[in-house]
C-alpha cells in the first residue's frame, strides 16, 4: 500500500492526524509536514477556517470537500457542532446548493441512476464500492425542499439527509447509500443550462417512470435483501404517495415528506400543548398546504385523537382543515380532488383565501406547509392572536426563502403571544424586551432515529404505529 493511496482515502485519511509510529507504517514519512495535530485541534482549526466564510454556500464547499478528504474529521465536526452546522449541510444552505449544483460540482457522491440506465440497475448498484448497504435515501429531484424541480442537481439532498444518519443516528457512514433517480427534469432554466449535470429532456412518467422506480426497487431488494432501508425524498406528491402506496406492503420503505414530518410535527404539537393547554381533541387546526407534508401530519393527528378518544379516524379528521392552492378543501371539491386530499373535504361553503378560511374556522394551530413563502400575512397572524390566547404558529416550509413567515414577524404581529417553529431555523427574536427563541419543525429530529430503530430491530416494514411510537419518544 503506498502512502499516497492512504492520504486520498477520505475513510481512513487522518491528514495531519497520523502519528509518528503511523507515518513510519504506511509510508507517509515526506508526505506530509511535520507538525502533528490530534483532531481536536484539526477540529479547532476547521472551524475557525469555516467561520471565516461569509457566504453560507462557501461553507456548504468547505465542509463537502472535508467530507471527500477525512470522512471522520467530517463527522466530528457535524457531531461536535450540530447546531452550528446542522444549517449548512441541510436547510437552508443545501437548498442553495442543490440550485447551483451544477456549478458547485467537483467529484460526485452518490449514486445517479437515470433512464441510460434502464435495464441495468442492478449492475450499476454493483458498481458502488460499499457492499452491505443499511440505509438509501433518494430522490427524483422534483419537489427539492420548497424550490420545485431541480432534477439531477437534487443529489444534495439524499447526501445531506445521510451525513445526519451518521451524525445523528450513529449510522457507519459506509452503510449509506444517496442515490437520485434521473428521469429528467420540467425546469427550463437547467434544460437550457450548459453546464446541468442531469439529462436534458422533460420528465418521463406514466409507465416509462414506473418501469424505472419498479427495477429500481427489484434491483435494491435483490442485491442488499429485505432489510435495507429506502427512505423517499422530496418526490413530487403525485409520485409520492403512489410510491409509498405501491412500496410499503414489499419493502422496508418510508417517505420522509409524509411520514417522519408528520411524525416530528405530531411530536411538537404534543409537547407544545403543555404550553398552550388542552389535549389535541380540544383543538382546531388548519393547514395552509395540503401535499405531501400537509396531509401526512393531519392524518397522524387525526390517527393519535383516535387513539386518544376511541373515536374512529373519519370522525377525528374533521376538526382538521386543509388550504391548497385553490383555497379551502371542502366537499364540493370532492370530484376534483387528488386522492389523498378526499378524506379532508369538509361539508363547508367555498373559502378561497387563507385569511378567509382562518376567519371562518378559528383554529387554535395554524400550521404551514405549502412551499410557499410570506403567505401568513400581518392580517392571518393577528386574526389567529385574536382568536387565541396563545395562537400555536407553524411554519414549516423549508429552506428559508419559503418560510410562510419568519419568527419575528410571528412574534411582533401576534405580540408575543404565538408558540411558533419553522422548518429552517430561525435566531432567537427579542421583542418588547422579552426573548423569544422559536423552535425547529424538521423532520431531522425524527429520521435519523427512526431509521435506526428500523435498521436495528430488523425490521423489515413500517407501520402507523411506529410513527406514533416514534413521536411519543421525541416529544419528551
Ligand atoms: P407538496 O406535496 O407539493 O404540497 C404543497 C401544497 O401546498 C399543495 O397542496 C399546494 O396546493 C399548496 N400550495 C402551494 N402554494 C400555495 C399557495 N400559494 N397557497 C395555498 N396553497 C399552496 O409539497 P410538500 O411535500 O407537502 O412540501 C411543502 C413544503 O413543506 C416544502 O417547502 C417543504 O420544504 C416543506 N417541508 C418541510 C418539512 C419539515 O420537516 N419542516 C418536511 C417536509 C416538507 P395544490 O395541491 O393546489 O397544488
Ligand atoms: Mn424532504
Amino acid at each position: 500500500a503506498s502512502g499516497c493511496s492512504l492520504l486520498r482515502d477520505p475513510r481512513y485519511n487522518k491528514g495531519l492526524a497520523f502519528t509518528e509510529g503511523e507515518r513510519d507504517a504506511h509510508y507517509l514519512r515526506g508526505l506530509l509536514p511535520p507538525a502533528i495535530f490530534n483532531q481536536e485541534l484539526q477540529e479547532k482549526r476547521l472551524m475557525h477556517n469555516l467561520r471565516q466564510y461569509e457566504v453560507p454556500l462557501h461553507r456548504y464547499m468547505a465542509m463537502m470537500d472535508l467530507q471527500e478528504r477525512n470522512e471522520r474529521l467530517f463527522y466530528k465536526l457535524l457531531i461536535n457542532n450540530v447546531e452550528e452546522l446542522l444549517p449548512v449541510v441541510y436547510t437552508p444552505t443545501v437548498g442553495e446548493a442543490c440550485q447551483k449544483y451544477g456549478s458547485i460540482f467537483r467529484r460526485p457522491q452518490g449514486l445517479y441512476i437515470s433512464l441510460k440506465e434502464k435495464g441495468k440497475i442492478l449492475e450499476v448498484l454493483k458498481n458502488w464500492p460499499e457492499k452491505s448497504i443499511q440505509v438509501i435515501v433518494v430522490t427524483d429531484g422534483e419537489r427539492i425542499l420548497g424550490l420545485g424541480d431541480l432534477g439531477c442537481q437534487g443529489m444534495g439532498i439524499p447526501v445531506g439527509k445521510l451525513s445526519l444518519y451518521t451524525a445523528l443516528g450513529g449510522v457507519r457512514p459506509s452503510s449509506c447509500l444517496p442515490i437520485t433517480i434521473d428521469v429528467g427534469t420540467n425546469n427550463e432554466k437547467l434544460l437550457n443550462d450548459e453546464f446541468y449535470i442531469g439529462l436534458k429532456q422533460k420528465r418521463a412518467t406514466g409507465q416509462e417512470y414506473a418501469e424505472l422506480l419498479e427495477e429500481f426497487m427489484h434491483a435494491v431488494k435483490q442485491n442488499y435483501g429485505e432489510k435495507v432501508l429506502i427512505q423517499f425524498e422530496d418526490f413530487a406528491n403525485h409520485n409520492a404517495f403512489d410510491l409509498l402506496e405501491k412500496y410499503s406492503s414489499s419493502h422496508l420503505v418510508f417517505n420522509d415528506d409524509i411520514q417522519g414530518t408528520a411524525s416530528v410535527v405530531l411530536a411538537g404539537l404534543l409537547a407544545s400543548l403543555k404550553l398552550v393547554g388542552g389535549t389535541l381533541v380540544d383543538h382546531t387546526f388548519l393547514f395552509l398546504g395540503a401535499g405531501e407534508a400537509g396531509t401526512g401530519i393531519a392524518e397522524l393527528i387525526a390517527l393519535e385523537i383516535s387513539k386518544q378518544t376511541k373515536a374512529p379516524v373519519e370522525e377525528t379528521r374533521k376538526k382538521i382543515w386543509l388550504v391548497d392552492s385553490k383555497g379551502l378543501i371542502v366537499s364540493s371539491r370532492l370530484e376534483s380532488l387528488q386522492q389523498f386530499k378526499k378524506p379532508w373535504a369538509h361539508e363547508h361553503e367555498p373559502v378561497k383565501s387563507l385569511l378567509d378560511a382562518v376567519k371562518a374556522i378559528k383554529p387554535t394551530v395554524l400550521i404551514g406547509s405549502s412551499g410557499a413563502g410570506k403567505t401568513f400575512t400581518k392580517e392571518v397572524v393577528e386574526t389567529m392572536a385574536s382568536l387565541n390566547e396563545k395562537p400555536l404558529i407553524l411554519a414549516l416550509s423549508n429552506p428559508t426563502s419559503q418560510s410562510e413567515c419568519t419568527a419575528e414577524e410571528a412574534y411582533t404581529w401576534s405580540k408575543g403571544k404565538a408558540i411558533f417553529a419553522s422548518g429552517s431555523p430561525f435566531d432567537p427574536v427579542e421583542y418588547e424586551g422579552k426573548l423569544f427563541v422559536p423552535g425547529q419543525a424538521n423532520n431531522a429530529y425524527i429520521f435519523p432515529g427512526f431509521g435506526l430503530g428500523l435498521i436495528i430491530s430488523g425490521a423489515i416494514r413500517v407501520r402507523d404505529e411506529m410513527l406514533l411510537a416514534a413521536c411519543e419518544y421525541t416529544q419528551n
